[in-house]
Formats: C-alpha cells, sequence, structure tokens
C-alpha cells in the first residue's frame, strides 16, 4: 500500500465530522485496486466486524458476486477496494425501521473522503450499490433507469466507469420484478466482462483490524 494512501485510511479513521453518526469509520482497505465500490453507509454490525458489507446485506451481495461474477468474498475483498457514501453507520430510521439515510451535510462530508479516493486510486470501474451511492454517483435516483447501463463519470478530476447495482438490503423488494432482474444480471455481466474487472490482480487486501475506540 503506497504512503498516501495509508495516510488517507488514517484520516479515515481519525474523522469525527458528523455529529450524529454512530461507532468509527468503516472502509475496506485495498490500496492498489483497480475496481471500487461505493454502497450507502455501513449498518449497527459492521463497525464491530471492521469491514464493510460484514453481515446481512453482504451475505446477499457476495451471493451475486460469486453467482455471477465468479469470484468468491475474499478474492473480491483482496481485488476490490469498497467504500460507501458515508462511512459511518447513520443510526436508526424510527419511521420506517431501517437504517437512517445519510443527510446532505454528511453525504457532503464523506465525499471528501471518496474524492481523495478517487484521486489516489483512479478506478478504471466504480461498482455503485444501492439508490443513494447511484444519486451521487451517476446523478440518477430511479434504479430502473440507472441498473443495466455502464455509465460514464468524472467525479475528483478523474474519468470512471460505473455499473450500478441495486441495494441488497433483504427489505429491499426491486429485484423481485422480473424486468429488474434482468436489468440486474446486465449490470453484473457488464461489471464481469469489464477490463479492469477481468485484469484486477488477486492479492492482499492490506487491510487494518487494528482496534479503534468507539466514538459511542
Ligand atoms: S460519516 Fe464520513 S465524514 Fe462523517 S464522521 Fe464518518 S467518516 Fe467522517
Amino acid at each position: 500500500m503506497n504512503r498516501d494512501f495509508a495516510a488517507h485510511l488514517e484520516a479515515l479513521y481519525a474523522c469525527r465530522a458528523c455529529p450524529n453518526v454512530f461507532g468509527e469509520p468503516v472502509t475496506g482497505a485495498c490500496g492498489d485496486a483497480r475496481v471500487m465500490l461505493v454502497g450507502q453507509a455501513p449498518g449497527p454490525r459492521e463497525a464491530d466486524y471492521k469491514r464493510p458489507f460484514a453481515y446481512t446485506a453482504g451475505k446477499r451481495l457476495f451471493a451475486w458476486i460469486a453467482e455471477h461474477l465468479g469470484i468468491e468474498e475474499a478474492d473480491f475483498r483482496a481485488r476490490v477496494h469498497i467504500g460507501s457514501v458515508i462511512r459511518c453507520f447513520p443510526g436508526r430510521d424510527l419511521k420506517n425501521g431501517g437504517d437512517r439515510v445519510p443527510d446532505a451535510t454528511e453525504i457532503a462530508n464523506c465525499g471528501a473522503h471518496l474524492d481523495r479516493e478517487l484521486r489516489l486510486l483512479r478506478p478504471e470501474l466504480v461498482i455503485s450499490v444501492g439508490t443513494l451511492s447511484a444519486k451521487q454517483l451517476v446523478g440518477i435516483a430511479e434504479l430502473k433507469q440507472s441498473v443495466g447501463r455502464m455509465h460514464r463519470v468524472t467525479r475528483a478530476g478523474h474519468s470512471f466507469d460505473v455499473v450500478v447495482l441495486p441495494h441488497p438490503s433483504g427489505r429491499s423488494t426491486w429485484m423481485n420484478k422480473p424486468e429488474h432482474a434482468a436489468l440486474f444480471a446486465e449490470s453484473m455481466r457488464l461489471i464481469r466482462e469489464h477490463p479492469a474487472f477481468s485484469a484486477a490482480p488477486e492479492k492482499s487486501s492490506g487491510y487494518s483490524a487494528k482496534s479503534r475506540a468507539r466514538r459511542r
């Protein structure tokens, strides 16, 4: 891992910019990835495991990846840098029982970390997972308009391809419609056949599981 990326991780893990989130920041740490994945935010258990998509949504995500991309979770984590729109658990939404959608200030605060990663890693492909991530990366809030297509995005002075997936949360029913499942399968094909994904070397993630004090 190069020193700039290591310094980025230190800054990210130390960040406490948002007063209404919980626990410590959670991120993948693949410092020479050609592919990134950007989800919405960690859930309540990810800080305990110190890695993104470590619990129920991750089980579904990595089942999709094994089935459609042909690689297992450990290999994917070693090849793909996994981030999210915000890196701390936003808390529960008491109205619907799900996780709270990050607010605009939190998205802007944490967008600085994402921008720094884009500048450092210069990924050729970004896999965007879920509605909020797609809205931030490709500017489209409707999954049926963003899934199943290759998008070209310029952000933080870098241009890259984006493929959108629905969120793997068990609460999401988006995939129940056959036309949506077909769009999802097309997104998976676009990832599988993308030169950056097919050429990504297998390597150690360099993930540091060092313990860090919880915010609360
Ligand atoms: S959500 Fe992002 S910007 Fe906010 S405290 Fe966590 S790491 Fe920092």
